[in-house]
């Protein structure tokens, strides 16, 4: 009997497996043999999303020599798309680095860098960049960049940071991953205070917002301030999956289902344990079928 053997398998299966490794799994298979170096080398596929994983590697030598493996002279330097550092939280490794690594990314994840995020340095970084012309203005392909944590709080240099982003993609606006709150405030008598909650509590929040503005428009321009908190976009209620407007300081309480908020961290347990006993639930019932 012979031993199966990873080579007998089809090329797009090992081309599908490649693609839930991390980078440094990808290059130690790519180093196996005459027969993989060839698959690697070969498929455009395998390299289109490299992933960074700190639960896979945190050993900088090693990430940095498998990022030495994509080089120019085999082409797959060309090839990456998307770059996923999601928790590489070392202050020598910049996302940034890769924007200037990868000529053809389109979009990078550098979020939960909780230590290291620093969207002042990295428009500096930036600016410097295009200054000495290390980048061309309007020439990176790129799309989206993610960079939320949960202790972010308040980002003063994120209009900066979007603004260096669009003056070095070829496209107009790059997508971020965050936003400030918005919340509209009065400011008055030295403390400020929310407009009337029960009319976002009671509405769908884009509703809520145009309340909010009309309730406003009497009031002199400058007594109105919007909340600057820092918020996922992709934030949703941990119980019912609704997409918050706002962040959980202005607005304590889901649109939807009316549970109370948490913070932002707790939020996101919350909904992976529930979404864990969901699927728990639905095992619970495939077994019933079978009784
Ligand atoms: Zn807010
Ligand atoms: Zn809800």
């Amino acid at each position: 009997m012979t031993t199966p053997h990873i080579l007998s398998l089809p090329y797009d299966v090992i081309e599908n497996i490649s693609q839930h490794l991390d980078l440094c799994s990808n290059t130690s298979l790519m180093d196996t043999c005459r027969h993989m170096r060839y698959l690697y080398l070969s498929s455009q596929y395998i390299w289109r999303k490299i992933v960074l994983d700190p639960a896979q590697t945190t050993d900088l030598h090693r990430i940095y020599s498998s990022l030495r493996k994509l080089g120019d002279a085999n082409g797959l330097k060309q090839l990456i798309y998307e770059v996923v550092m999601d928790g590489m939280d070392d202050a020598d490794l910049s996302p940034i680095v890769m924007l200037i690594k990868f000529p053809n990314l389109r979009r990078l994840s550098a979020r939960y860098r909780k230590k290291t995020t620093d969207l002042e340095v990295d428009v500096k970084l930036l600016q410097e960049m295009l200054k000495f012309g290390t980048i061309k203005p309007k020439s990176l392909p790129l799309t989206e960049v993610r960079v939320y944590h949960f202790n972010m709080d308040f980002e003063p240099h994120l209009t900066a940071y979007q603004k260096t982003l669009n003056k070095v993609s070829v496209f107009p606006k790059v997508k971020l991953d965050i936003r400030p709150c918005g919340f509209i405030q009065t400011v008055g008598n030295g403390s400020g205070s929310n407009l009337n909650p029960a009319v976002m509590n009671n509405d769908r929040q884009l509703q809520g917002e145009n309340d909010q503005r009309e309730q406003l428009s009497d009031l002199p321009q400058d007594s109105i301030e919007e909340c600057q908190r820092i918020i996922s976009k992709s934030e949703q209620c941990w119980s019912c999956g609704f997409l918050f407007r706002y962040c959980w300081i202005c607005v304590p309480v889901c649109d939807s289902c009316k549970v109370r908020r948490v913070p932002p961290l707790a939020n996101d347990k919350q909904r992976l344990s529930r979404s864990k006993q969901w699927v728990s639930v639905a095992n619970d019932d495939d077994f019933k079928v079978f009784e």
